[in-house]
């Protein structure tokens, strides 16, 4: 089905206007739910009046992407998984990005540790915060009692979404029922558990993976457990390694996203798992490679498996301090998969503090690209300088461009230092600006009516600069000389 219009969207609503949904109109309503702010539900009109139901059932289907998203966990740290309309991010862009969850052996003698570990890395990177998303709780022990107490250890100590990750059904069960209000997702529904598993999801409403490394086989259990009730699903076609299996895992990942999202296949639309984690019970671990060299073959799956939008990867690898690369790697893949290409990495213009900057603080002129704004914040904090710094409008485009494009120009930044009223929170009317703009600062002290001082190139010379340049009295002296 094609991506609907607002106007299609916009015919099934009520039209009255009532602001109840928190926008001005049905119309913004149409449009934002289009853009996934809000849900169905969130119009009251459509889900009380009962003359309304044939319209909000259409509209239901009508929003609903050929992948449908599945949630798992519960609280701040839910995640949703899948649900995507484009096999390409050109094509639109994806929604939710891969949901990373770690695994953690039920006999691990260090699980409280690290489950503490991955709850709480944080890793900050361009602006953003970039976190594993869950823990894969794998029973090796085979025990019922001990995958048991794992999760309650592994539960009291984590909010993360939890995958309680069992080969036999009823040790699985046993320990889901015993946590199944953090809503956690079963791993796994096969050829020969789906009746008890299935039936267990649906009575408790909780997510569930069919696993079949046949695609056949797999949409046959998908059907099976639709037609059983199960709603939450996501699809395992298993990751394998070795010759000819990389490229075997990556052709099953992309002939079920093709069959959900081109072919609409309703047993092929639900979110897609990859196991990288599989690595280290499927090779024989060489000894005389070195571990990092292991670990290399499973972050190379992880990493293709995002650059192909697979909704949902469980690594081994990244547990601990030592094994940071390993997750630095894939989220830093991750964010970059995952940036919407419709919007321009612009920031808000406007003057900004870094540290704590009083009358006397320097100002640092740049311009509105995020991805110069943040590097040029992150190097004067790094710098240990408390100052301010302008972010002038350039149309969310980079120095070196907007100079030559005329967008960061002396009559630009001149218009922000007034909007912003810069020179009233300081004594001095002395301005930085970037090196690559050095050719401004001429017409910049006639417009701005400041004394403009040439930074360096790249922001990460700031602390050197603000060491061995920065002699604001000075500076001040020749301004004055120069207006007498
Ligand atoms: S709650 Fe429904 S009827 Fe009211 S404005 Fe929002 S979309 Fe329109």
């Amino acid at each position: 089905m094609a991506r609907p219009s607002p106007l299609e969207i916009y015919a099934l609503l009520d039209k009255s206007n009532c602001q109840e949904c928190g926008r001005d109109t049905c119309m913004a309503f149409a449009t934002d739910l289009l853009e996934r702010k809000v849900t169905v539900q969130d119009c009251t009109h459509l889900m009380q009046d009962t003359k309304q139901a044939k319209k909000r059932d259409k509209l239901i289907v009508l929003a609903t992407p050929p992948q449908k998203s599945v949630e798992v966990g519960v609280g701040d740290r839910k995640c949703i998984i899948g649900g995507e309309e484009v096999l390409n991010r050109h094509q639109l862009t994806y929604y939710n990005e891969t949901v990373i969850f770690m695994e953690i052996e039920d006999d691990d003698p260090d699980l409280e540790a690290t489950a503490k570990y991955l709850t709480n890395l944080v890793i900050e990177r361009m602006g953003d915060v970039l976190r594993v998303n869950g823990i894969a709780l794998r029973c090796v022990s085979g025990d019922a009692d001990q995958f048991k107490l794992a999760a309650k250890k592994l539960t009291e100590i984590s909010d993360l979404p939890v995958m309680l990750a069992c080969m036999n059904p009823d040790i699985l069960l046993a320990v889901a029922s015993e946590i199944k209000g953090l809503k956690p997702l079963l791993y796994a529904a096969t050829k020969d558990s789906w009746e008890k598993v299935g039936k267990f999801a649906v009575e408790n409403n909780l997510p569930v993976v069919a696993v079949s490394n046949d695609l056949d086989e797999l949409m046959t259990l998908s059907a099976t457990l639709q037609k059983l009730g199960v709603k939450n699903l996501i699809l395992d076609a298993m990751t394998v390694f070795g010759p000819g299996n990389v490229a075997l895992t990556y052709d099953n990942i992309m002939k079920l996203r093709i069959a959900a999202i081109d072919k609409e296949d309703p047993n092929a639309g639900f979110p897609i798992m990859g196991v990288p984690a599989a690595y280290w019970s499927q090779v024989k671990i060489d000894n005389d490679k070195k571990l990092w060299e292991h670990q290399y073959q499973e972050i190379i799956m992880a990493a293709i498996m995002e650059s192909i939008d697979t909704s949902l990867i469980v690594l081994h690898s990244g547990k601990n301090e030592e094994d940071i690369w390993t997750l630095l790697a894939i989220m830093t893949l991750r964010q970059s998969v995952f940036s919407d290409p419709r919007i321009y990495p612009a920031v808000d213009p406007g003057i900004y503090e870094i540290g704590e900057p009083n009358n006397k603080s320097p100002i640092f002129v740049t311009s509105n690209y995020r991805l110069t704004k943040i590097p040029v914040e992150i190097d004067i904090k790094g710098a240990n300088v408390d100052a301010w710094l302008l972010v002038v409008d350039s149309e969310g485009i980079g120095i070196e461009s907007a100079v030559a494009g005329g967008q960061f120009s002396a009559g630009a930044i001149a218009e922000a230092v007034k909007e912003f009223g810069v020179f009233e929170k300081v004594d001095h009317r002395i301005l930085i600006i970037p090196g690559m703009a050095a050719r401004l600062s001429g017409a910049l002290e006639d417009e701005a009516d400041a004394y403009v001082v040439v930074g360096p190139r790249d922001s990460s010379g700031i602390g050197k600069y603000m060491k061995e340049q920065w002699k604001p009295e000075e500076f001040m002296k020749i301004y004055e000389d120069l207006k007498e």
